[in-house]
């Protein structure tokens, strides 16, 4: 089989609790299925060259942060675009890389099952960006179906367990309220989530 290739479009280095455990190496990649008004990383995914990389070209540029990530627990983000859309190449990158390397992916979950399933034993933590429980609102939002992000999330908890799953409900500035995030956070308890987080956008227009 052909090497999964990465579209690498930005590496940031010594992160540390904005997105997962201990010292994280955050990498963003190219793609993603979803419009959202207020993604922060549009014009990076419309305008920035990705540069192709192997799995094991990858880990040669995070290595120099392992003893970071050893000694706290930490290791690589799969960010934004849509992290799930390569799942085959962190499949790969997790066969590859030291086994002590925590592996997260952040996700908007509005990927085909498949890519959920590919990715299940190759990330140890799931940050789920789930916008909004309402599928008006999430279309809105975001141009996509929520009842597809929604059948993904109840699969990955069913299936990895709440421990592993992060889900963030934000508040979003014209497209829902206070209280439409708390009928998601309500949603999101009854669906099993145990680990939610609750914040709001902010906007700089
Ligand atoms: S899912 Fe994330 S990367 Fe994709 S458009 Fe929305 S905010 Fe941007």
């Amino acid at each position: 089989m052909a090497e999964p290739l990465y579209p690498l479009l930005s590496l940031a280095r010594l992160r540390m609790g904005s997105d997962g455990a201990g010292v994280t190496t955050l990498v963003g990649g190219a793609l993603c299925p979803l419009r959202c008004r207020w993604c922060i990383n549009a014009r990076l995914l419309r305008e920035a060259p990705a540069e192709d990389v192997t799995a094991a070209e990858l880990i040669e540029r995070v290595r120099i942060d392992d003893l970071y990530f050893r000694a706290t627990g930490g290791g690589v983000t799969f960010g934004g675009g849509e992290s799930l859309l390569h799942a085959a190449f962190i499949r790969r990158f997790r066969e590859l890389c030291p086994g002590e390397w925590r592996i997260s992916a952040e996700t908007s979950l509005a990927v085909p099952r498949a890519h959920v399933e590919t990715a299940l034993d190759a990330v140890d933590f799931f940050i789920v960006d789930c916008k909004d429980m309402d599928g008006e609102i999430y279309r809105r939002y975001t141009g996509g179906d929520a009842a597809l992000m929604r059948g993904n999330l109840r699969f990955l908890l069913d299936r990895a367990g709440p421990e592993r799953v992060l889900v963030r409900v934000p508040l979003i500035p014209r497209y829902n309220t206070p209280e439409d995030q708390a009928r998601s956070a309500a949603a999101l308890r009854e669906m099993g989530a145990a680990r939610l987080e609750l914040f709001e956008y902010v906007i700089k227009e």
